[in-house]
């Protein structure tokens, strides 16, 4: 495998798994992963539970180190730095910067519980990326409003619902400005009338030319948002294409079973 960002295409997508691997003990979870995810591309993560599309987000977001293939954010190998024709690990240092880029939306929404919803949103970009306090407010303030949750900038996180907290978590992936939103089955854990408010703004978020790749069980949103459609079984990718043609017409027998079980 040469070490060149560029694909067969001559493009430098924003995000290009090769054959990666993951293993956790005698346990292998990715079982080479190829994939390729343009800039202002939406694609939806589908597969049962146990697949591996955690680990593979997890991944892409320096949160597990692979131990085979290469994964690349633009230029940038995901973990490594690269040298000539070698690389090299990086430091801590490297990392957290690389990760400022990526965004990451979980099933649980982990806001921090002491701190207002305009202070979530502020934290990280005033911390890490030493941002000004009167620049970081006026965007963490559009943010909120872009969200739909302006009026609640100085409630805690305890005082509001489930969708408002998600919605909160993902204006505060937002204000770190990254260039991938990655999330995780964002909308599993709340009650089904709070889903689509969520589901809402990360349509708008993908109309804006968000890049993003999504792990979710809604099938709806994927047909309606998602340019592609990724169906994970057993640590591998078994079948992509276009959302209505994986939805609608899927070709494999194991991609029939799965989405007979959540349509
Ligand atoms: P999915 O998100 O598709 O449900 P995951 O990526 O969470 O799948 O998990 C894939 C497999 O990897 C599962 O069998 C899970 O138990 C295992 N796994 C995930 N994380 C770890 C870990 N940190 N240690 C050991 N096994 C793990
Ligand atoms: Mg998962």
């Amino acid at each position: 495998m040469t070490i060149e960002s560029i694909n067969a295409t001559g493009q430098v997508p924003l995000v290009r798994a090769q054959d990666v691997r993951k293993s956790f003990g005698p346990h292998q979870v990715l079982k080479g992963i190829d994939l390729e995810v343009s800039s202002g591309e939406v694609v939806c993560l589908i597969g049962a539970s146990g697949s591996g599309k955690s680990t593979f987000l997890r991944c892409v977001n320096h949160l597990e180190k692979i131990d085979g293939g290469l994964l690349w954010v633009e230029d940038r190998v995901v973990g490594y730095r690269i040298k000539g024709d070698k690389l090299h690990e990086q430091s801590h240092n490297e990392i957290c910067a690389d990760r400022t880029d990526i965004g990451m939306v979980f099933q649980h929404f982990n806001l921090f519980p002491h701190m207002t919803v305009l202070e979530n949103l502020m934290e990280a970009p005033l911390r890490v990326l030493k941002q000004r306090k009167d620049e970081v407010r006026r965007r963490a303030l559009g943010l909120l409003e872009q969200v739909g949750l302006e009026q609640k900038a100085h409630a805690y996180p305890r005082h509001l619902s489930g969708g408002q907290q998600q919605r909160v978590a993902i204006a505060r992936a937002l204000c770190m400005q990254p260039k991938l939103m990655l999330f995780d089955e964002p909308t599993s854990a709340l009650d089904p009338e709070l889903v689509g408010e969520v589901l809402r703004v990360m349509k708008d978020l993908a109309k804006s030319g968000m890049t993003m790749i999504v792990v979710t069980h809604e099938m709806g949103f994927a047909r309606d948002v998602a340019d592609r459609v990724v169906f994970m079984h057993d640590g591998r990718i078994i079948e992509e294409g276009a959302a209505e043609t994986v939805i609608n017409h899927p070709q494999h027998e194991r991609t029939r079973a799965f989405l007979s079980a959540v349509l």
